[in-house]
């Protein structure tokens, strides 16, 4: 039998890598960027690209080409591409770790190993702890706190990595149909986990299943495509990792424990452990197989979830909300009336946040108002980026004049859709807006974002966003915090202050639906809209396809306990432009 081909997530450790050697000697931006993007596409592939590359076929996958191809052959072959050997001679290992962690990058990292000779990881934390970075040029306490905060979060990440909701529903979903087709008619298999509870992120797939043969149904998981090994099988289940080195559980019971099951697999566990917790005080014992009671020594059995909330004596409680964060106080209300009826994304009327070919989208106006017509909206507000965007994607001041004649011109055309002429404005480090007043004052809508100038202190922070949602012009902030889910953490910035200003000036904050950002996070939307704000959740699409992102968005606010009426683009444009800004103070 031959040995095992790498399995993906070597190979994209290994581009990784090379990507970062490349950096560290100084190569051109794009030559690093092509292997970070390289890996990505590797790890994220659901099929092996070891047999894609044997087979010639690894030129398939996106932003892979013959060189590459050709590189991940030699490092199946030899265990290294020699290409690494060279650089990873030059530089000691650590240092190459310290350029991967948030914050330093290269540069810095080559600074404190010729200032203060720190070249792995360890030495760096050493340094933040002795309080020696600040000594370096440039660098100060602040600097010192975020490494040790880096270090922290890093070593977090490494002992659970995590991948995004859209791509875990796509494994899921693939995961799904493969089983299904092997399966006997009447098997029932659907996704649990954090992924039923639209988590940001998740790091495991819980599939549940229903079957006559729960073990010919786990027998089947490792013939899947997506499955690059099965560490377990039998009758209640089978456990196996995919080419991404995602840990999946199938787990399998009778039709007639369905909600038992269903409900003890979506979790979350702290949400579980409370309602253990509640149910014992009743003489009820919740698990995976049904609800003992104590009074009668039975086992009960829930064909549905609702039964068995109801069974406790508690409404029933949607996936989202189960994070133990007050979802049972509220189901014990009665009938469950302390629980929201939570947003849902038919309720969404129009999306005020995307991008077309004036600035860095892929589609026109007249695609994405078609696109956006189709998908049943009432309005959409076009709002490229700015005059100082950079990236090569600055809309000028004429620029933009041309832009609100064009939206105008189509919404003229176009049938059925309102057309907002907007833009979405840079936020200087001063406060400041990159256009003047007078050609703000001609937009239908403005949101206000920050893509510069992150490393401010809090205080610094605050005040330019405040001065932002202060200015009579600015309807709504764009990605409040400006995190990226597992890869850049939020700016320092005091939420509480914000939401505040919002909610005293009548800005509206934003659920950024990209499914990088979800920004504001379902736990800051729900402290936003109870400190008196309005939500508005936009897509930010840069092309027809994206406008789907609407829903990611949806979800962190249904995780935040939010309704259609927390939410703005809930209402009609009518209603929407009512909710007009209230004067400066
Ligand atoms: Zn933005
Ligand atoms: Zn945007």
């Amino acid at each position: 039998m031959a040995t095992p081909e790498l399995p993906n997530a070597v190979i994209a450790d290994a581009l990784e890598e090379l990507g970062d050697l490349y950096e560290l000697d100084g190569a051109i931006v794009h030559r690093v960027v092509a292997y970070r993007s390289a890996a990505k596409r590797v790890r994220e592939a659901s099929v092996s690209v070891a047999a894609l590359a044997r087979a010639g076929r690894a030129t398939e996958l996106p932003g892979i080409g013959a060189t590459l191809q050709e590189k991940i052959v030699t490092l199946l072959d030899a265990g290294t591409i020699p290409a690494a050997e060279r650089l990873r001679a030059k530089f000691p290992p650590g240092l190459i770790a310290i350029t991967r962690i948030p914050g330093l990058g290269p540069k810095r990292a080559r600074l404190l190993q010729l200032e203060l000779g720190i070249d792995s990881p360890e030495s760096l934390r050493e340094a933040a702890l002795a309080q020696r970075l600040r000594g370096v040029r440039g660098l100060g306490p602040k600097f010192e706190a975020n490494v040790l905060a880096a270090l922290q979060a890093g070593a977090a990440e490494r002992a659970a990595p995590r991948i995004l909701l859209p791509k875990a529903i796509a494994v899921g979903a693939a995961l799904i149909a493969g089983l299904s087709e092997r399966a006997r008619p009447g098997t029932r298999i659907e996704l649990a986990g954090s992924v039923r509870r639209q988590a940001d992120s998740v790091k495991d797939l819980d599939l549940i299943a229903t079957t006559s043969r729960p073990a010919a149904l786990a027998g089947t998981l490792a013939g899947l495509d997506e499955i690059e090994s099965v560490s377990a099988a039998g009758g209640a289940g089978a456990r196996g990792r995919t080419h991404a080195g995602m840990t999946v559980d199938l787990r399998i019971a009778k039709p007639s424990q369905h909600g038992n099951l269903l409900q003890h697999f979506t979790g979350s566990a702290r949400h579980n452990a409370a309602l253990r917790e509640a149910s014992v005080r009743g003489g009820l014992h919740v698990s995976e197989y049904g609800l003992l009671e104590d009074a009668s020594g039975r086992t009960r059995t829930c064909a549905t979830e609702a039964e068995l909330y109801e069974l406790l004596g508690l409404a029933y409680i949607e996936p989202e909300l189960r994070e133990d964060r007050g979802e049972l106080q509220a189901a014990r209300l009665d009938g469950g009336a302390g629980l929201p009826a939570l947003v849902r994304l038919e309720d969404i009327r129009g999306d005020l946040h995307c991008h077309t070919i004036a600035s860095d989208g892929h589609n026109s106006i007249e695609e994405m108002a078609a696109a956006a017509r189709e998908r049943g909206y009432e309005y959409l507000a076009f709002t490229d980026h700015s005059a100082s965007h950079g990236f090569g994607n600055d809309v000028s001041p004429d620029q933009l004049r041309r832009q609100i004649e064009l939206v105008h011109r189509e919404n003229a055309r176009i049938d059925g859709i309102e057309l907002l002429a907007g833009s979405e404005v840079n936020i200087l480090p001063d406060g400041g807006l990159d256009y003047e007043d007078e050609l703000l004052a001609e937009l239908d809508w403005v949101i206000a974002s920050m893509h510069t100038a992150f490393a401010m202190s809090e205080q610094k922070m605050t005040e330019r966003m405040i001065a932002a949602i202060e200015h009579p012009l600015v309807r709504a902030i764009g990605h409040p915090t400006g995190r990226l889910i597992a890869r850049r953490a939020p700016y320092a910035i005091d939420l509480d202050a914000v939401f505040a200003a919002a909610a005293r000036t009548g800005t509206m904050l934003e659920i950024n639906g990209n499914p990088d950002r979800r920004d504001l996070s379902d736990v800051q939307a729900r402290a936003a809209a109870r400190a008196g704000a309005t939500i508005v959740i936009d897509s930010d699409a840069h092309r027809v396809l994206t406008l789907e992102n609407m829903r990611w968005g949806v979800a962190s606010a249904r995780r935040g306990w939010l309704t259609a009426a927390d939410v703005a683009n809930s209402r009609s444009l009518a209603q929407l432009r009512e909710l007009g800004k209230q004067p400066r103070k």
